[in-house]
């Protein structure tokens, strides 16, 4: 095996992209990256019965919009592929035959009916029915028939799988990256099916057989394969060949921290558990995704990364390059993550801060119909002053339509604490005062303002609290005299003059 690190992301085209499995594929990503490596991937269509139209072309769109792109996969620097099993169906066979020829495989002809009797009379004696070592010789394949009895099967052209010969008796030592050593008894495996008469290979199979010939040297994965790995482990003995190295990532968990996080999660408890939103092609359902839901690819991936890992250090915000610097497998946890949707709505927060204010204002113009005709540069300035309280761009324009229209209303508790006949006399005035300055930078107008204050010998307070409720309408917002800078001095004073005729 090369020094070269290649690793895979392997999903199968079953539905969309959940967001565990974006963690799986930027855990590799981080990997390949880290050790100037190439990530991989491909697409595992075995299973033609689950297989989802579009589900492929969300995957990768999901990837590319994450900014965790592939080096090799479909379509892209082929020289390993294809990278999809179904376009590799022709190269299996001679794998499980091989299997077949050196004593780790047999064929096996129950139909699923006989299974089936067999499953519910274990269970009828409070046993569970495992198809191996112990009972192999009672069922119906190339173990317990005869060589010609066998060969009469398969050339009546009789349905057949081809399933592992488990050993028995012996003690399976495997190492995971993240989890150490474990150790497995063989007896309790079952006989796995490889490959069926329909000339498909199952999972274990294919994945094994590719892993392989793609050169894998790391297979990070899900928790959830980490049941699978004795039978790998055996597949790569069987066959002579060098193992990867593994890593199994830990679960995501519900908010709750119980159990873990499923696909029908997201809508249920309000959050999305999708990339980007997913069109169901037969039921036209549709579940929300991050993207849409207004979420930078950047902060959903700086949040994904710190489940299961973390850096060790108090460092929370991680930009892509500082994350691959950072990630290393081995401080990966063995404890799973629990999912946490305020933390990345904090992350999005954070990224907000982070974004160009050009590229904001365009989005945000673009969803706003009332600023379809504003210069794109007062709108990018605009975003500059109110972004530090935004999360989404979608709060812009609660956090900002003053900049833009004069209140249409007063907020009416403040209106009637505030606006007493000494705060109108102080408006008409201080209209006056604002209407004299000249030159109306944010600076005059303070020093205007307050040198006129200071003259009337009034608080501070009793002056800025009915100014701002002219200004924006309610006691919110950012400073007052940039936002009379911004909108200006005619629109100021006509402002505050409203204020006070209304009664
Ligand atoms: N096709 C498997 C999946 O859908 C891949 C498992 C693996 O990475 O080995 O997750």
């Amino acid at each position: 095996m090369t020094d070269h690190v290649r690793v895979r992301f392997a999903p199968s085209p079953t539905g969309p992209l959940h967001i565990g499995g974006v963690r799986t594929a930027l855990f590799n990503y981080l990997f390949a990256k880290k050790h100037k490596g190439t990530f991989i991937v491909r697409i595992e269509d075995t299973d033609q019965n689950r297989y989802v139209e579009c589900a492929e072309n969300y995957i990768i769109n999901a990837l590319n919009w994450c900014n965790i792109p592939f080096d090799e996969g479909p379509g892209k620097n082929e020289k390993f592929g294809p990278y999809r099993q179904s376009e590799r169906k022709h190269l299996y066979q001679k794998y499980a035959e091989q299997l077949i020829a050196s004593g780790n495989a047999y064929y096996a002809f129950d139909t699923a009916e006989s299974l089936d009797h067999h499953r519910k009379d274990h269970e009828a004696k409070g046993k569970t029915f495992i198809y191996n070592w112990h009972n192999r010789k009672l069922l119906l394949n190339s173990l317990s028939l005869s060589k010609e009895e066998t060969q009469h099967k398969l050339d009546a052209g009789e349905a057949y799988v081809i399933r592992f010969k488990s050993p028995k008796d012996e003690t399976l030592n495997l190492t995971d990256m993240v989890r150490g050593q474990m150790t497995i008894e063989t007896n309790i495996l079952d006989d796995k099916v490889l490959f069926k008469s329909d000339g498909m290979p199952t999972y274990h199979l294919a994945n094994i057989v590719d892993d392989h010939l793609m050169e894998i040297t790391h297979v990070i994965r899900g928790e959830e394969w980490l049941p699978s790995l004795a039978l790998h482990y055996q597949l790569y003995d069987a066959f002579g060949w060098e193992k990867p190295q593994f890593a199994h990532l830990p679960l995501l968990l519900k908010p709750t921290g119980k159990g873990k996080l499923s696909k029908r999660d997201g809508d249920k408890l309000g959050f999305p558990v999708f990339p980007m939103e997913w069109k169901d092609p037969q039921t036209g359902d549709i579940s929300r995704g991050y993207k849409e839901d207004g979420y930078f690819a950047d902060a959903l991936i700086n949040f994904l990364a710190f489940l299961g890992w973390n850096p060790g250090t108090e460092q929370e915000l991680f930009s892509l390059e500082e994350l691959i610097e950072a990630f290393e497998l081995e401080r990966v946890h063995k404890s799973g993550a629990r999912f946490d949707p305020d933390k990345i709505k904090w992350f999005n927060h954070q990224y907000m801060q982070y974004q160009n204010d050009d590229e904001l204002a365009e989005v945000f113009k673009a969803n706003q119909p009332q600023l379809k005709d504003i210069d794109v540069n007062y709108v990018a300035m605009v975003v500059g002053i109110i972004k530090e309280r935004a999360t989404f761009v979608t709060d812009f324009w609660d956090l900002s339509s003053f900049f833009f229209i004069a209140p249409q209303s007063y907020d009416e508790k403040s209106f009637s604490k505030i606006m007493t006949n000494d705060a109108r006399e102080l408006m008409s005035e201080l209209a006056q005062v604002i209407s004299h300055t000249s030159d109306f930078t944010v600076a005059n107008i303070q020093s205007d303002v307050k040198a006129w204050i200071g003259k009337k010998e009034v608080g501070f307070g009793k002056v800025m609290q009915p100014l701002r409720l002219a200004l924006v309408g309610a006691m919110q917002g950012p400073d007052v005299f940039e936002i009379m800078f911004m909108i200006g001095k005619a629109e100021t004073v006509q402002r505050i003059n409203k204020l006070v005729q209304t009664i």
